[in-house]
């Protein structure tokens, strides 16, 4: 399979360079150049696989002529092994027809363990074949950043740096990436804020000479690998409660648009989707595209759903890539406009995004309310992330004779203040983590300084 820049520009890579590179060299996404589609036929006959026999179908020919398929399934099995529950990504019916989708019973409980844990050692095996080593460099304002280092810790090609602003994460936050002790894991904490750590890595990234050599591998949400790894759950869920001899509709809490474009992706490949369901919470730029068409940029709020905080979805380009028809040259100077300012797009590039997602904004207010209704109900708990999933669906849903699915995409333990705001106690530690606040942690602090930071990373790969 070889994979496309959407602006282009960059030349088609395959599956292990696409890997290594993240971003194209002309500041698109890769995409698949095509799709693997399945029959009906071919879906209804994966209903009795295990996860990870699941995974290995759906994954197989993005990755086939650049990974063995022993190799493969081995990596499957390895990172799902971490998971605390049998069915890796289990299901809860919280109301008729209506399921959340428990996507935190990884190491780090957040669903980024899905693709982390599987990136981690696809880099691994394809630095191994090169004989080539990566440095690994990364910001965080929480969640990614451990999920990252747990995906990365066991491998022998990767060193990985991840910064985060000193003073300004959670306990629990800092204590899943700082008490991570391997030699090839630095945490820094840098005396400045979040966008201080994320410009760093921008900068690191543009000029890479302090690095004498060595080259420097990306994490984020665009690296391919990562949607990829998030189709799995899609197929699995949706033959859970029936298809695909009956529609599904799914309802995903949205920040940088990775995980619903593997929704996307999923529908494409066959599976019979009806609804996709954008749910956002007060930094609304999706729901303002999708429901009015209007691609401006607002000052970022901060909200008691943190890992929903982004300005701007990096994702959203592979969409907009379909919905202008595969055109690059006409993405490129869309988003080139969308740099200078805010932009509409196009009658027939939304109608396209309007044909395959529908979209709702959910505040505070509300995102607590929902956690305090549905926990007096039936005495689940939600966290604030998939409390705006949930609620999206309930206002979005069409067809109640179509099962809605909700991502839950962290456990509620990991946002203790949304939880108490809604009135209910906040849960205690899973048993894996449950002597967090004992372990020992290792982290440096530095100045609010790039050249400092940058000396650090040269100094300790
Ligand atoms: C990262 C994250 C999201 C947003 O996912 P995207 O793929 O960026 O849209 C939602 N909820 C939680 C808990 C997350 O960590």
């Amino acid at each position: 399979m070889k994979y496309i820049s959407t602006r282009g520009k960059a030349p088609a890579l395959s599956f292990g360079d696409v890997l290594l590179a993240g971003l194209a060299n002309d500041g698109g996404l890769y995409v698949p150049e095509t799709l693997p589609s399945y029959s009906k036929e071919e879906i209804a006959s994966w209903a009795s696989l295990s996860y990870q026999e699941l995974a290995f179908k759906v994954m197989w020919p993005f990755v086939e002529g650049e990974i063995p398929a022993d190799a493969f399934k081995t990596m499957i099995d390895e990172a799902y092994a971490g998971f605390t529950h049998t069915s890796i990504a289990p299901m809860v019916e919280v109301g008729k027809n209506e399921w959340v989708l428990e996507l935190f019973r990884g190491p780090t409980l957040a669903f980024k363990d899905f693709a982390l844990q599987l990136l981690g050692r696809l880099m691994d095996y394809v630095l191994s074949e090169r004989k080539e080593k990566l440095v690994i460099l990364g910001a965080t304002s929480g969640d990614t950043g451990s999920a990252a280092i747990e995906g990365c810790r066991h491998s022998e090609h990767l060193d990985i740096f991840i910064l985060h602003p000193f003073e300004r994460v959670s306990e629990v936050q800092r204590r899943q990436m700082t008490t991570v002790i391997d030699n090839n894991v630095f945490n820094i904490a840098v005396k400045g804020n979040f966008d201080d750590c994320q410009g760093m890595v921008k900068s690191s990234f543009a000029d890479q000479s302090f690095l004498k050599g060595a080259k420097l591998g990306a994490v984020n949400s665009i690296n391919w690998a990562r949607i990829m790894a998030q189709i799995v759950y899609y197929f699995s869920s949706a033959l859970a409660v029936g298809a695909p001899h009956r529609k599904v509709s799914f309802s995903v809490p949205t920040g940088n648009f990775g995980d619903i474009f593997a929704g996307y992706l999923a529908k494409k490949m066959g599976l019979p989707i009806d609804q996709l369901v954008v749910a956002t919470n007060q930094n609304d730029i999706l729901h303002r595209v999708i429901a009015e068409n209007d691609m401006s940029r607002q000052a970022l709020n901060k909200t008691l759903s943190p890992s929903m905080d982004i300005m701007v979805s990096s994702n959203f380009e592979r969409l907009l890539f379909d919905a202008h028809e595969r055109n690059g040259a006409e993405l490129d100077e869309l988003m080139a406009r969308f740099n200078q300012g805010d932009i509409n797009l196009k009658d027939s590039a939304w109608s396209f995004v309007k044909s395959h997602f529908d979209s709702y904004k959910v505040d505070d207010e509300r995102t607590c309310a929902v956690i305090s209704e549905v926990f007096a109900g039936t005495q689940y708990l939600l966290d604030p992330h998939t409390a705006i999933g949930l609620e999206a669906a309930r206002q979005c849903w069409k067809d109640k004779s179509v099962p809605m699915i909700t991502l839950a995409t962290a456990h509620p333990v990991k946002f203790p203040e949304a939880v108490e705001k809604a009135g209910c106690e906040s849960p205690s530690l899973p048993a894996h983590m449950a002597d967090l606040f004992e372990r020992e942690e290792s982290y440096s602090v530095i100045e609010n300084d790039l050249a400092a930071v940058q000396s650090f990373v040269a100094e300790n790969i």
